[in-house]
């Protein structure tokens, strides 16, 4: 197919004849071998801006799928979704909730998110999983979550894409939770499993970080090495009933004292330690207050604000980051001088640190003006 045929994907809305609103025919090219793959179909947007406008589910999920699109077909329509939603969104208090598999993060979410339900809230869940991208597992699990939230028209919930990299999955999260904002949703949470990664990317798009724990797990299963606690702003020892409620209390003072001894970057905060039960649903209105407390506290002090425009810069420097991947993986004399030098460079033959400045001045992402003597 010729290139001239193709309207532009995209044209500013007013944009006038200074815009390049013609796409100009390349050199046909030999299409490698095998059939050519069938167009993906073509993306209603100003519907799904309509429909994701009105609140309507049906739409934001099929936004979400277009934005989670790796075709590149899509990419123009996901932006320009995402451009027309943008004025929308930001009216949501996102709260991150993160702890080690089983400590009971999605009976916690199916508990508070109904609780919010019930008082007139529309609750967005979001989660970001973690998964190995060579096992293509599921951390956060196939088994039927969030049974009682599931079932309540004010909530939407949204599992990540499983078996994708964490980098990826959590750009895709940011930009889910615009599309939730603009929905209409007033609190979007956002789960992800506690095992050292994710949770600090999590950590850069929330505006009020819970870790949830369990009574007697180790600190080394909890991620306390891993410095989770230090990113939380509330703590909470879950599963306190029964039998285990004296376990969780003396868990609940360790970490109170324990937590002295972390730096806390807030001087006027100190995280909260709770005790709750997601099963029986005591102190999970409690958690809930502590999280409406630490965003009148954020807002007061400028704080919430201050962590909205880093998160903005946060979602811009992935995409960047990304983006540059992207652009540098895809150039072909780039990937054959990479081979190249990979070999050389295992070999001994030349250093690492010669072998990627020849390569991003192949990619030409920087100027070949320190060639060596
Ligand atoms: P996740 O992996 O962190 O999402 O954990 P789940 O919510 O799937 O919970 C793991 C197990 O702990 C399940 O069997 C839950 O029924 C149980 N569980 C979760 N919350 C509580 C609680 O508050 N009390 C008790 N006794 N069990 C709980």
């Amino acid at each position: 197919m010729h290139a001239e045929s193709t309207p532009p994907d995209w044209i500013p809305e007013g944009g006038g004849p200074e815009f390049a609103t013609r796409m100009v025919g390349g050199v046909p090219r030999p299409s490698p071998a095998g059939p050519a793959p069938a167009p993906p179909r073509a993306v209603d947007v100003p519907a799904l801006i309509d429909g994701i406008k009105a609140g309507d589910r049906v739409a934001l999920a099929r936004g979400i799928t277009l934005i989670e699109s790796r075709a590149q077909v899509h990419r123009a329509a996901a932006e320009r979704l995402l451009n027309a939603l943008m004025p929308l969104s930001g009216n949501a208090w996102r709260v991150g909730i993160t702890g080690a598999p089983g400590a009971g993060k999605s009976t916690f979410i199916d508990t508070l998110g109904s609780s919010l339900c019930d008082s007139g809230r529309r609750v967005a869940v979001l989660s970001v999983d973690p998964s190995s991208p060579i096992s293509h597992g599921s951390i956060l699990g196939d088994k039927t979550r969030m049974e009682n939230l599931s079932r309540r028209p004010s909530a939407f919930i949204r599992p990540s894409p499983s078996g994708g990299e964490v980098g990826g999955v959590a750009r895709r999260t940011r930009e889910t939770i615009t599309l939730c904002e603009a929905a209409g949703f007033e609190i979007v949470l956002v789960e992800t499993v506690g095992v050292g990664q994710s949770e600090v990317l999590v950590r850069e798009m929330v505006d009020c970080f819970l870790l949830l724990m369990i009574a007697g797990a180790g600190d080394e299963l909890q991620g306390i090495k891993k410095g989770i606690v230090e990113l939380a702003d509330i703590l909470a020892v879950n599963k306190a009933d029964g039998e285990n409620r004296i376990r969780v209390e003396s868990t609940r003072l360790e970490f109170e004292r324990a937590l002295h001894y972390f730096s806390i970057s807030d001087e006027a905060w100190h995280p909260p330690v709770l005790a709750c039960s997601s099963l029986s649903s005591e102190g999970v209105r409690e958690v809930w207050a502590e999280v409406e407390r630490f965003v009148r506290h954020a807002n007061a002090t400028g704080q919430f604000i201050e962590r909205r425009h880093s998160q903005s810069l946060a979602w811009l420097s992935a995409l960047l980051e990304q983006g540059l991947h992207e652009a540098f993986a895809a150039k072909r004399e780039v990937i054959a001088l990479r081979r190249e030098l990979e070999l050389e460079v295992v070999t001994g033959n030349v250093s690492a640190p010669y072998a990627a400045r020849r390569l991003l001045e192949a990619a030409g992402l920087i100027m070949e003006n320190n060639k060596p003597q």
